[in-house]
């Protein structure tokens, strides 16, 4: 039996200075201390930004902008470097860091060259940030007594190739962090690993997706079969609503797996929706914790919490898209045109976020996030080119001005009534409800609304439910 491991992840404002980069070394160093622990970093804060927007420019043949970017990166990180490092260690530290920023410059020029960023060499390019983080980051504990590898996730995690949102292969994974990281830690060496990156089985460059260190952290959780995982951020974890639109949202201390993963997809921004799936099934537990005020206890998530009623927490989204279609008449089937588009849907890779049909007409709508609605429409409009050319369907219907808000909770599962008193609250304050979905699991209750009334929506849920710091009531 291997010893128990404790997995810390880093967000990009958790070492997006030299300052929170020491005090998260000082944060690994007290765990460290008492157990095994193995670390995920993402890169600082705006760093991916401004890699991606240097491949941009690169493809748009702005090379006076890939030269200002590269050495703005450089600086960045240099500076990282004197502030953090002992005198004696800057040339090797700052001769690596070239080393990386040097192979990301290559990409980018090549982009220059051939006027387009192909996925596969941005999924090569983006994790330079990470690259970069987890070297100073394992440097700094190195040169405060802590020994410390840095470790890239393509040589950790193995993913299919869907360039630019890989998805990991769990058991091979494994296999491979077996062989990377056990040695370490068994030797008792920290292993600072990159978050968002992965590689195919024939070792091709792979990322997980934008915000996909959460992501990271999870696999490498799971593969490790770790203790627990601990993600450090600038909150102080999952609240009941969004602070800037429910004043007196609360924090909330603990959540299943369900509810977090409900509220990551419905919007909440703690943690990248894909998260959790490893480590629900494995049943590791998670904190999520405030790197800038580590005394507070953070949220901690896991399979069971006891004695929860009604809704946990209201989120939302305000920048999505609502795709109707709809029959002209009665010929078509509802259910083969339902799963036609959503097979469209699925191949264009857009995420539909909630699906209703009403009955007689054959009529439904879809939910997609704003960035996805000309991939999604292209990929339907392909899917239904002849019954729309036809007319056998209206042209399809496209709603900008709309918002989602979700109300999650375990606890609402054969609450009778709930669904009612939501409406109720909503209707009260003159809001149309423009599509409603529950699941069978009658976790979420999400409803589209107009975007302008999404916030007047979200604070009357938020009040009906009780769920602000003065009324610690649950609705039941
Ligand atoms: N650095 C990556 C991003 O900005 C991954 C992450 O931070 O989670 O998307
Ligand atoms: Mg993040």
């Amino acid at each position: 039996m291997s010893q128990p491991v404790l997995v810390m992840k880093f967000g990009g404002t958790s070492v997006g200075s030299p300052e929170a980069i020491a005090r998260a070394a000082r944060l690994i160093r007290e765990q460290a201390r008492r157990r095994r622990v193995a670390v995920v970093a993402s890169a600082m804060s705006q760093v991916t930004n401004r890699l991606l927007a240097t491949l941009d420019a690169g493809a748009r043949g702005d090379s006076a902008t890939v030269e200002a970017n590269l050495a703005r990166l450089r600086d960045k990180h240099f500076a990282a470097c004197s502030d953090l490092l002992p005198p004696e260690r800057q040339a090797a530290v700052r001769a690596r860091m070239a080393a990386i920023l040097q192979d990301f410059g290559r990409i980018a020029k090549g982009m220059l060259l051939l006027r387009e960023r192909p996925p596969r060499s941005v999924d090569e390019a983006a994790p330079t940030g990470e690259l970069l983080a987890a070297r100073l980051v394992s440097e700094v504990l190195c040169a405060e007594g802590v020994e410390s590898v840095a470790v890239s996730g393509a040589d950790v995690i193995v993913t299919d190739a869907v360039f630019g949102s890989a998805a990991p292969f769990l058991d091979e994974t494994a296999t491979k962090a077996e062989e990377a990281l056990r040695p370490l830690l068994d030797a008792g060496k920290v292993p600072v690993v990159t978050g968002y990156n992965g590689s195919t089985r024939d070792g091709v460059p792979t990322t997980l997706g934008r915000g996909g260190s959460d992501y990271s952290a999870a696999i490498v959780a799971a593969a490790l079969g770790a203790d627990a995982l601990w993600i450090w951020t600038d909150v102080d974890g999952i609240l009941s609503g969004d602070p800037r639109i429910a004043p007196d949202a609360r924090l909330l201390s603990e959540v299943t797996y369900n509810e977090a993963a409900e509220l990551a997809f419905n919007g909440a921004k703690v943690l990248h929706p894909r998260t959790l799936a490893p480590l629900a099934e494995m049943g590791i537990p998670v904190r999520i914790k405030n790197s800038f005020r580590p005394d507070r206890s953070g949220t901690r998530i896991s399979g069971q919490v006891g004695g929860r009623e009604g809704v946990r927490a209201v989120t939302s989204l305000s920048d999505v898209v609502l795709i109707s279609i709809e029959a002209a008449n009665s010929t078509l089937s509802g259910a083969q045109l339902m799963s036609r588009a959503l097979a469209a849907a699925a191949r264009a890779k857009v995420e539909v976020l909630l699906l209703t049909r009403s009955s007689f007409r054959q009529n439904f709508c879809m939910l997609v996030h704003g960035g996805d609605v000309e991939t999604v429409l292209e990929s339907l409009r392909g899917e239904l080119a002849l019954e729309l050319a036809h007319g056998y369907l209206r042209p399809i219907g496209v709603d900008r001005s709309v918002g989602l808000l979700a109300a999650v909770g375990e606890g609402m599962r054969g609450t009778p009534g709930l669904a009612g008193r939501l409406f109720t609250a909503i209707s009260k304050e003159n809001v149309n409800i423009i599509a409603i979905a529950q699941g069978s699991s009658e976790l979420t209750i999400a409803i589209v609304v107009n975007q302008n009334d999404l916030r007047t929506a979200v604070s009357a849920i938020h009040s009906e439910c009780g769920l602000g710091r003065r009324t610690e009531r649950a609705i039941a």
